[in-house]
């Protein structure tokens, strides 16, 4: 395609959180699990990621799954805890629209609605976002180039909805040492090419909790303007994506290390 992308015009306004420009105030946090599971676990969690300076609570009410036999998210009964969730801690709420039949409903509940790596280019789903009025938190696809991704974000834009947040979660790579391969290069050249804010996911790039802190921080270097982490307090019986789920202890080292690196990073430069 000839031509600017709307995504590529310099100085997009910023995108707006809780009052709060993102970017303005160092990087935030969105933490949460990676499925709501019931509404004593969601509180829980909520209450830990907001006491340790989360911004929103993550949490997905639908999942997509690899296998049709793996927990699919609570559907409209997880949408109501969210609200719950809100109600009870003031935070924020990133949930995923999984397909244009639940986009409405999600849509109520969201602050941020996010569209993940499997929809990246879902073009009907992401027309939708565009005329949504709320904050989209849009995953790169596993095997997107930054150009896919750039043009999946200008659906949005083109739509009307300017505040697209670029979630960097992870490609598809030859290696078997970890999930996927976290591109910090794409945050680098994302950032170069757009104002959009990026946003580095390090949970579903690692698949394995080690791997979070160090990741988080090595985004912090880059220049990413947040991290989308996944916290549980009991991984071991988590529904979905233990194994990469962090402890809220281990959350609150990552918020102080990440802002400390996001501070030198400043000082650096
Ligand atoms: C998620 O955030 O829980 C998720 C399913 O992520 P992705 O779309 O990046 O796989
Ligand atoms: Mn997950």
């Amino acid at each position: 395609m000839a031509g600017r992308l709307l995504v590529e015009e310099p100085g997009l306004a910023p995108i707006l959180l809780g009052g709060r420009a993102i970017g303005s105030e160092g990087p935030i946090f969105i933490a949460g699990p990676c499925a709501i599971e019931s509404e004593e676990q969601a509180i829980r969690i909520a209450r830990r990621v907001k006491a340790a300076g989360a911004i929103a609570f993550r949490g997905g009410a639908f999942k997509p799954r690899t296998s049709p036999y793996s927990f699919q998210g609570l559907g409209e009964r997880g949408l109501a805890i969210l609200e719950v969730v809100r109600r009870e801690t003031g935070l924020l709420i990133c949930t995923e629209a999984l397909d244009v039949d639940c986009f409405d409903a999600v849509r109520r509940v969201a602050d941020i609605v996010q569209i993940g790596s499997r929809n990246m280019s879902h073009s009907s789903l992401l027309k939708r976002a565009g005329r949504c009025g709320k904050p989209v938190l849009l995953k790169r696809g596993f095997a997107a180039t930054l150009d896919e991704f750039l043009h999946a974000a200008e659906y949005v834009v083109a739509g009307g909805n300017r505040d697209v947040m670029l979630c960097e979660r992870g490609i598809r790579t030859f290696c078997s040492h970890s999930r996927n391969t976290l591109d910090l290069q794409a945050v680098l050249a994302l950032r170069a090419r757009t104002s959009l804010p990026v946003i580095v996911d390090p949970s579903h790039a690692a698949g394995r909790r080690s791997d979070v802190l160090p990741l988080s921080c090595a985004a912090a270097a880059v220049g990413a303007e947040g991290v989308l982490v996944e916290v549980h307090d009991r991984p071991d019986e988590a529904l979905c994506d233990g194994d990469q789920a962090i402890l809220p202890e281990t959350f609150v080292e990552l918020v102080d290390r990440v802002r400390l690196v996001s501070k030198l990073r400043c000082a650096g430069r």
